[in-house]
């Protein structure tokens, strides 16, 4: 799949754009002056494979713990802030990674400078963050009075927003940047993308923001990320979901598996299950994939309900079983092993994914 060419701009010991590989990030949702709790969450995250963790820093005690938390783990952390340069600033300090700010309520220009030279000083880089909710009032009135379709006339308004930013920062010597223009609409954040793709270089954070709950959130996640994605443009993406956080991480990992853009840990093929199933399908695959979550080696394991697709599946599969009446057929690596009883199959291919990943 070619992707999109975008300039790299370095986050901590990763490289954003550049040709690197998709950057899956998520963000916490302790409050950041919970240090013990945000720390172990920030460790969960790193767990589960997250690359980037975002902290919200919204008042001076909190940038006091951006920066215990900052010592205490491993991962690049960014701060996230609002309003105040000052935040930004001082976040800098504490050992931000990168600063999400959106310029447009920073306020003037010299505000966003102060900014702008301390992450110059301090060689960290800054991500602008349009969003549609929070769009400038110019642009937000431009929207108003468009005859164009709503999607269409906020995409531009978000594109036309993001290049005044990036014009701006350009205009304080300043390129370290990466862009998002987040919507929850799926249609606006795919043109605002498509566009801006055609007017610069910079490296862009994905996002389809407040996609909702676990389910509506994943699928509108997985279409909005998965047609850009599909079409080359993307460099680090967040899935933003009504959820434990760890959730948006695996679920950001199987959009990238699905697309071929990153391996990591088991691809679980099974069937939907029909008439002809004789075993508790549903029951063993919910296990198998919930008890090799923390595999991180990429194996593929089938798990298939009867003779129709099941052999052909598992043995295409790394290891697979296909049910036949109260019993399964085991293979690995395209070989048959052994038949196993009904009760055994889910503890069986855990066992056998576990030792594939050793
Ligand atoms: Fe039905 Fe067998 Fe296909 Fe599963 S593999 S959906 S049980 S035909």
């Amino acid at each position: 799949m070619a992707r999109r060419r975008s300039r790299g701009v370095r986050v901590g010991d990763l490289v954003i754009g550049g040709g690197s590989p998709v950057i899956v990030q998520s963000m916490t949702n302790t409050p950041t002056t919970a240090v013990r709790k945000t720390i172990d969450q920030v460790n969960r995250l790193v767990d589960s494979g997250c690359e980037i963790v975002r902290l919200a820093v919204p008042n001076k005690e909190s940038v006091r713990a951006f920066a215990k938390i900052k010592k205490a783990t491993s991962v690049p952390l960014v701060a996230d802030i609002h309003f105040d340069y000052r935040l930004a600033v001082a976040a800098l300090e504490a050992g931000a990674d990168k600063i999400r700010i959106n310029p447009g309520n920073i306020g003037s220009p010299d505000r966003v400078e102060k900014i702008v030279s301390r992450a110059k000083r301090l060689k960290k880089p800054i991500r602008i963050g349009v969003n549609s909710g929070s769009l400038e009032q110019e642009m937000r009135d431009k929207i108003a009075r468009s005859k164009l379709s709503r999607p269409v006339a906020t995409a531009r308004a978000m594109v036309e927003s993001a290049l005044r930013h990036l014009r701006l920062l350009e205009e304080m010597g300043f390129c370290d940047t990466i862009v998002s223009l987040k919507s929850p609409d799926v249609k606006t954040t795919v043109a605002a993308h498509r566009a801006l793709a055609k007017k610069c270089d910079y490296p862009f954070h994905l996002g389809i923001t407040e996609a909702g709950t676990l389910t509506p959130g994943t699928v509108k996640s997985a279409v909005g990320l998965g047609i850009l994605l599909a079409e080359g443009i993307g460099d680090t993406i967040r899935v933003s979901l009504t959820a434990e956080p760890e959730h948006e991480v695996r679920v950001a990992f199987e959009i990238l598996k699905a697309l071929g853009l990153r391996q990591r840990g088991p691809e679980i093929i099974s069937c939907p299950v029909c008439g002809r199933c004789e075993i508790d399908l549903a029951k063993i695959a919910a296990s198998v994939e919930r008890r090799t979550r923390n595999i991180v080696r990429p194996l593929r394991i089938a798990v298939m309900g009867c003779v129709v697709n099941g052999p052909g599946e598992a043995r295409d599969a790394d290891i697979g079983i296909a049910g036949g009446k109260g019993h399964g057929v085991l293979f690995r690596h395209g070989e048959i092993v052994k038949k196993v009883d009904e009760s055994k199959l889910a503890d069986t291919l855990v066992r056998e994914a576990r030792k594939l990943d050793r």
